[in-house]
């Protein structure tokens, strides 16, 4: 019986663990999940401050220009004010300075003329709180700044550092990958035997692991000897938050995964309703969470997109897990299996209208590479469906694009 996708997902991340919390420093938090919420310890600014170069006023002092004030004081940024600024007088400053007692407004440089040493000439009217940044205007002091759950970005850390603070994260998944069949050899190969492929899996899981942020741990190529594969196992297991393997896990004679781990009964060897990616050993190894994932390189990634990159991010305790979707015009037209949820590799465009389009990026078997290398989408043609005539509307999965679709978004109250 095969298994609907959806169904298998919500399983896979009710199976995930959830990784523990650590505080992290700011260098390398790019990439992590927080644990807890974020309150901000201060307000931003934590000073009221000027927001252009020019000169602290009196709003009310200057509301009928041209007039000529004394510049009583020259404040930069990183110092501090040294007189009171009273009507008549004006404080030269900088952006970032702090406002000079009695100063309630900023008049951009490009609004003054200097007229005569220690004297200027304020061209326009001012309005109280005019380029100057109120305290906590940033920031409040006490408030909610990020939820748990957030992924961080750069501008996410840099404000934990503008507050002086080190994120709580979950760690990182350690992920150890490896490649199962007797015909792979290492990419590095410049002659192959005959029957021999270069093994293309290792690199683009590990690619799309580092993409993610997690850390690799690589252990080859290994042949379909069930004694080599276990043995290898044990070693990958050890340490590991997460193993992935690719190969050996469909109906084959010779398929060593399915071979080494169905006596043990922890790794369901299933047929998942979708294609690419039919196949799928999923379970854990020494309580490792396992995912035996096809061997042909589009399945790879297809199966990679839809359970393993979900379920790191599940362990790392994020709140978004899918990549979008976004609505598009099929411009080609397609017939797939209808009971499958089928993912066609496309390329896109906008036309006029900001409508999305796609189209195929080439050869749809599963073996084909250089289609999924064009692709900058997977088309979704959902079980049930079928067909898409020339001109019909698809869902487009945006592969390049950073996750942004909640467990229940994707998959619903499953
Ligand atoms: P399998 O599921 O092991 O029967 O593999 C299915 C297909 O994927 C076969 O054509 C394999 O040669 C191919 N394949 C398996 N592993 C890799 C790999 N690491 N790199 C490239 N192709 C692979
Ligand atoms: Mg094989």
């Amino acid at each position: 019986m095969m298994r609907r996708l959806a169904d298998m997902q919500a399983e896979v991340l009710d199976r995930m663990p959830l990784l523990a919390a650590v505080e992290t420093a700011l260098e390398g938090a790019v990439g992590s999940v927080l644990a807890e919420d974020v309150i901000s310890p201060e307000n931003l600014p934590g000073f009221q401050n000027a927001a252009m170069d020019g000169f602290a006023v009196v709003a009310s002092d200057v509301h009928r220009p041209p007039v000529d004030r004394d510049i009583i004081d020259d404040v930069p940024a990183g110092s501090l004010p040294s007189a009171t600024v009273t009507p008549g007088t004006v404080a030269r400053i900088m952006t970032g300075a702090p406002i000079p007692p009695g100063a309630d407004a900023i008049v951009p440089v490009e609004a003054t003329d200097m007229t005569s040493e220690g004297r200027v000439r304020i061209l326009e009217p001012a309005t109280v709180g005019d380029h100057v940044r109120p305290v906590g205007g940033s920031v409040r002091a006490g408030s909610l700044v990020f939820e748990a759950g957030l992924r961080l970005r750069p501008p996410h850390v840099s404000v934990m550092a503008s507050m002086g603070a080190l994120p709580m994260v979950r760690r990182r998944p350690i992920v150890a990958v490896m490649s199962t069949g007797d015909e792979l050899v290492p990419p590095s190969t410049k002659k192959l035997e005959p029957g021999a492929i270069r093994d293309s899996n290792r690199t683009l899981l590990r690619g799309l692991l580092t993409e993610l942020g997690v850390e690799v741990r690589d252990y080859g190529i290994v042949g379909d000897i069930p004694g080599s594969f276990e043995s290898a196992l044990g070693d990958a297991t050890d340490g590991a938050d997460v193993v992935v393997t690719s190969g050996g896990v469909s109906m084959g004679a010779y398929d060593v995964v399915k071979l080494a781990l169905r006596e043990r009964g922890t790794v369901d060897f299933l047929k998942i309703a979708m294609q690419p990616g039919k196949p799928l050993g999923f379970g854990t190894v020494a309580d490792v969470p396992f995912f035996g994932l096809p061997g042909n390189p589009v399945s790879v990634f297809v199966s990679f997109e839809q359970f393993v990159r979900p379920a790191l991010l599940a362990t790392m305790g994020a709140d978004l897990l899918y990549r979008d979707r976004v609505p598009a015009i099929l411009d080609d037209g397609i017939t797939t299996n209808p009971e499958k949820d089928v993912f066609v590799r496309v390329t896109t465009y906008r036309d006029n209208d900001g409508r999305w389009h796609a189209r195929s990026s080439g050869g749809q078997s599963s073996n084909v590479l250089s289609a999924l290398a064009f692709a900058d989408a997977l088309a979704v043609v959902p079980v049930g469906v079928g067909r898409v005539d020339p001109g019909g509307t698809v869902d487009l999965e945006m592969i390049h694009w950073p996750e942004a679709r909640t467990r229940e978004e994707a998959l619903g109250d499953r």
